[in-house]
């Protein structure tokens, strides 16, 4: 039986919004909204686009809360997060999001037993706050605040098979450097148009009914099984 190791995205993965996104939209002060275009249009890197952004909120904690509390996740994460831990595989989320949010909202549906490598939001002031991004690597091209491809090497030194679960721009880094892709919206593009093994999904519950094809047990994957066990056996 296949041992795998899950690195999981948080925005649009394992919640249905963005949390930054619902932030700056309530809290952001004029001019977030220019970063972002310069950041789409490559001229800063999004950490910087990150930690520019979150230098111009403006909200207590209690209205920050009150927000994040609002954000809804898939309603299948938790059941996926129980298969996965009941056979034994380890699962982290990696984000370049907030942490702290990933944390609140996690723990409000009774999840706290899970790493989460993301970046670290901090109070500057009574209303303001700050970013650090301690598993940023500017020596990776795409230079996120969460370099999600490191996380992915370091989880394969630890010789399993790594399995990334995400949706978007964060992903793509990481996508080319594990071992197998559950793709949701534009990761599963990407997965597509570089030649990347990979299923497409559309939230976790479908994820949990592919558990038994990943561990070998069945060889139901919708994509050709052969291309999955001729890239794992590449390297064990
Ligand atoms: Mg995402
Ligand atoms: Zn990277």
């Amino acid at each position: 039986m296949a041992t795998w190791s899950i690195l999981c995205d948080f925005d649009g993965t394992i919640s249905v919004d963005d949390v930054t996104d619902v932030l700056l939209e309530r809290f952001g002060k004029p001019g977030w909204e220019a970063l972002e275009k310069r950041w789409r249009d490559g001229e800063i890197s999004s950490r910087m686009c990150m930690q520019a952004q979150i230098g111009m909120l403006d909200a207590s904690k209690a209205e920050l809360d009150s927000a994040i509390d609002e954000i809804r996740i898939d309603p299948a994460f938790p059941a996926f997060l129980r298969a996965v831990q009941r056979r034994g595989w380890p699962l982290a989320i990696v984000s370049d999001g907030l942490d702290y949010a990933i944390r609140r909202i996690m723990a409000r549906h009774g999840i706290t037993d899970v790493p989460v490598l993301a970046n670290k939001l901090m109070p500057s002031g009574s209303r303001g706050w700050m970013l650090e991004s301690p598993h940023a690597n500017t020596t990776c091209k795409v230079d996120s605040g969460t370099c999600k491809c490191a996380c992915a090497r370091r989880e394969q030194s630890k010789t399993q098979r790594v399995l990334l679960i995400g949706d978007g721009a964060s992903d793509f880094c990481a996508a080319g450097s594990v071992d197998f892709v559950f793709a949701k919206y534009r990761l599963n593009e990407y997965c597509r148009t570089h030649a990347i093994h990979h299923t497409s999904i559309l939230g976790f519950a479908e994820a949990i009914e592919l558990l038994p094809a990943l561990a070998g047990e069945t060889d139901d994957l919708n994509v050709a099984p052969q291309s999955l066990e001729l890239r794992v056996d590449a390297r064990f």
